[in-house]
């Protein structure tokens, strides 16, 4: 129990001054928000240690949700306000002067992840804690998190992220006791054992520590927390190689490569693979601790392997921890001596897999070569895994040869590569997508052979957003406003937020929730005027587009937009617009150059439209630098209008466009991931849907897609893409500029042109219903009353469901009441 009073939150706060050499006179807010973090950290560890017992001693059925990527943004007021302390921690503060506001401001975001992926499973684990359900999150320690972006000449430059600061990072406990050893390279030893029977031994030729880091994630005013395990990487001391094989562990690999090396950095790319060796070495070195963490936490509680599949399951963020299904296959027959059929089962039951993609250059394949050289035992096993599956292919497809190429593990050409979504389909006893369109998508074109031969292995869970980081953090204004109209259970019951649709017509209700609007984008405005020097009008619509940069989300369909806007401006002599503010976050993969050209035009298009005379406040521009998750939480709450328009069916689903439509913003989206199902719950007419459908592209494809034909058919894109080439951008941005009109011209992969005008459209009618005041109250309040779907605990309760079958500890405590 976190049992705090003013009285002893201070006496841990100095206690942790002290221990810092510092007192509360020379303290500044650096050395105040160390001291307040650590204090409430340490409270913490009890109800770690409590919940893991109680979960134990009921032999409660786990989920172990591994994901290289853990995107947790701040800790510090999120569990302020889980644990309900955030006043008391204000008040304790205060009697030194001390502003909790500011405090909070010193804390850096853990960047331990990239975009959406690792968000979601940050949400999760804050989900899964919240409802009291058993769950392990197992992921990396990087030494470095994404990098941090600045911008010089108006392009982005990367610097190096040390999210844990000087004095480290006050959340993480070091686990020694946990701490696990793993190998690499080496070969494979084939023997007979004591009843003559063939086996065989990985001996690995380098070998490194694993030191478990714990985070802890706190429930919702549950009292329950539970860990998130960051495994790192360390060189294994000299004097501790004896406990290794002697004849191995001063193998060729031990000296070249430096242990550390391996957890030191997050690997940039999103939705993008780059097939390296250094990170197929992190993705074994993450499943390997993370599974004998498993094993040691199942056979320590006295179980047996064979009720693994029982009592744990182990869900696959996306294929980048598929090793783990060899991994355990070699630990049961190697080590543990299992027969195949016995450990495949167990594996096939324990797995089970998230797709977060159907983009080609996304999906992982690793070549034959690179696996059998870091991991020779797993690529045996991953031929006698696709060997089997084959059969079963043939039993199927008798002497199909296109199902049997189509379904293998392993691709021939152009070289030998392992398929890993193959892998995890097969190894896995479920399947899902991230939004129905998404999962529809897979079964249709990635996966309907595997739909086929297992049906209903593949199914769908929407993703969700924790409303408790998502609305009551960081819109403080509006979630006390929900507070005095559907009562203070909707962090825990998103539905409640239904309650509020009947005040949506209400002159005073809509006054109230535009005002709170407002407040949001002052605060945005302020921030932007402080930092970045460029003032805004609040009058403006704030139309906002924040997300990873990705040719198929398409900035520079929003960058054409724009573009138009300001030619009409210059020329167009009765041409009226209520003023707009675009606001863009957004990083590239530092190797993305096409993503970098994006940036590079969007910056110095807004340097000269911010700095033209003749805009007046018509047109503002705003590209804010490293965006992440506190920056999200700054501009979420501020903005009007939420742009969603990547290419329909290239988009799995998307969380920032439900964190945006949650606040209140009118979404401005395509036909794609879960917009579809936010068009559903909001209703057609609060949203503003435009361009191509997954079906009419198709057709496009089908003919031969033509962008110049939307050129010649459109004067205003026309227009526009001479206007991109105009001198007054600057002339170092002309070869950037040419570069995206060729791609645009010449190619096009995401069909940006053909869905130009109806954009240009669907923005003229958007602005018309900003005009209509009571109109845009009404639209935005119903977006935040009907977004209860979206709600990250939604999501867990599906998975729970569908996939996970656990159990609640509220539900034993229930069960326990009841037989007295
Ligand atoms: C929510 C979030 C994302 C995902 O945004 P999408 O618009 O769904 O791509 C990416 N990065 C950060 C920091 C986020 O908070």
């Amino acid at each position: 129990m976190i049992d705090l009073s003013v009285e002893s939150l201070s006496q841990s706060i100095l206690n942790h001054l002290h221990r810092m050499a510092h007192t509360e006179q020379s303290a500044d807010t650096q050395a105040w928000y160390q001291a307040l973090a650590s204090a409430l950290s340490e409270q913490t560890n009890h109800d770690l240690i409590s919940t893991e017992q109680f979960c134990e001693q009921h032999a409660l059925r786990h989920v172990n949700y591994l994901s290289m990527e853990f995107l947790i943004g701040r800790l510090t007021a999120n569990n302020l306000i889980n644990m309900d302390l955030y006043q008391l921690a204000q008040q304790t503060l205060a009697q030194w002067q001390v502003e909790l506001a500011d405090v909070l401001e010193q804390e850096r975001d853990p960047a331990l992840g990239n975009g959406g992926l690792g968000r979601l499973a940050a949400c999760y684990l804050d989900g899964l804690v919240s409802q009291g359900y058993p769950a392990v999150g197992y992921g990396l320690h990087y030494e470095y998190g994404l990098f941090k972006q600045y911008f010089e000449s108006n392009q982005q430059r990367e610097t190096a992220d040390c999210w844990q600061g000087e004095r480290g990072y006050p959340w993480q406990v070091k686990r020694p006791e946990l701490n696990q050893e793993v190998g690499f390279f080496g070969h494979v030893e084939v023997y007979r054992d004591e009843q003559g029977k063939m086996r065989r031994r990985w001996h690995t030729s380098m070998n490194v520590k694993g030191v478990a880091w714990d985070i802890p994630v706190l429930g919702y005013r549950n009292q329950c927390v539970m860990p998130l395990r960051l495994w790192e990487a360390q060189a294994i001391e000299p004097f501790e190689f004896e406990r290794f094989d002697a004849s191995d562990y001063t193998g060729a690999h031990q000296s070249q490569i430096d242990a550390s090396n391996i957890t030191q950095l997050l690997y940039p790319n999103d939705n993008h693979q780059q097939g390296k060796r250094l990170r197929l070495m992190q993705q074994y070195f993450h499943c390997a601790c993370s599974l004998r963490d498993i094993l040691r936490r199942h056979l320590g509680a006295g179980h047996r392997l064979e009720t693994l599949p029982q009592l744990q399951t182990i869900q696959l963020n996306d294929t980048h921890p598929a090793i783990a299904i060899p991994e355990l296959m070699r630990l049961l027959l190697d080590e543990y001596h299992y027969e195949w059929k016995q450990a495949w089962q167990i594996c096939q039951q324990t797995f089970a897999y998230t797709n977060h993609t159907l983009l080609p250059e996304a999906l992982e394949r690793w070549s034959e070569a690179l696996i059998k050289e870091v991991l020779p035992r797993h690529m045996e096993i991953i031929f006698e895994i696709n060997y089997r599956l084959l059969l079963e292919v043939d039993k199927h497809w008798p002497d199909d040869i296109e199902k049997r190429s189509t379904l293998s593990i392993i691709q021939e050409q152009p070289y030998r590569q392992v398929r890993m979504a193959n892998l995890c389909v097969a190894g896995s006893y479920k399947v899902n997508g991230v939004a129905a369109m998404h999962s529809e998508l897979v079964k249709q074109n990635l996966f309907p052979e595997f739909d086929a031969l297992y049906p209903n292995r593949l199914c769908n869970v929407t993703n969700g957003i924790t409303p408790r980081r998502w609305l009551k953090q960081c819109n403080p204004a509006l979630a006390s406003w929900l507070d005095r109209h559907v009562g203070e259970q909707w962090p825990l019951q998103l539905d409640d937020l239904r309650d509020i649709e009947p005040l949506a017509t209400q002159p005073q209700a809509q006054q109230e929730y535009m005002a709170i609007k407002r407040q949001n984008k002052q605060r945005l405005a302020a921030w932007v005027e402080k930092n970045l020097g460029i003032a805004l009008n609040v009058d403006a619509i704030f139309d906002v587009q924040i997300k990873r940069l990705h040719e198929y989300k398409r900035q520079h369909l929003n960058l054409l937009h724009i573009l138009s806007l300001y030619y009409r401006i210059l020329h167009e002599p009765d041409f009226e617009m209520h003023p707009r503010v675009f606001i863009f976050a957004a990083k590239a993969a530092p190797g993305y150059v096409f993503a970098k050209q994006i940036i590079h035009a969007i910056n110095c298009v807004a340097q000269v439209i911010n700095q033209d005379e003749r805009v007046g406040d018509k047109l503002k521009i705003v590209f804010i630098p490293d965006y992440r998750v506190s920056v999200a939480e700054l501009i979420v709450p501020a903005a009007d209008v939420s742009e969603q328009i990547s290419m329909a069916g290239k988009e799995a689903s998307g969380t920032g466009n439900m964190k945006l439509a949650l606040n209140g913003a009118i979404t401005m989206g395509t036909l794609d991931g879960a917009n579809v199902e936010i068009a559903e719950e909001v209703g057609d007419e609060n949203l503003f849907i435009f361009g191509l459908t997954v079906e009419e592209i198709d057709g496009l494809d089908q003919q031969g897609y033509q962008p110049m034909h939307f050129v010649h058919c459109s004067p205003l894109l026309t227009q526009t893409l001479d206007f991109m080439m105009d001198e007054q951008f600057g002339h170092e941005v002309i070869a950037d500029m040419a570069a995206i009109r060729h791609n645009l011209e010449h190619a096009d992969p995401y069909k940006v042109l053909a869905d130009f005008d109806a954009y240009v459209a669907a923005q003229k009618s958007l602005e018309e219903s900003y005009l209509d005041t009571a109109k845009w109250a009404e639209m935005a309040m119903l977006n935040t009353a009907r977004m209860g779907k979206f709600s990250s605990d939604r999501s867990i309760q599906d998975y729970v469901n569908q996939i996970w079958r656990l159990q609640s500890i509220e539900s034993v405590h229930t069960q326990q009441a009841a037989q007295g």
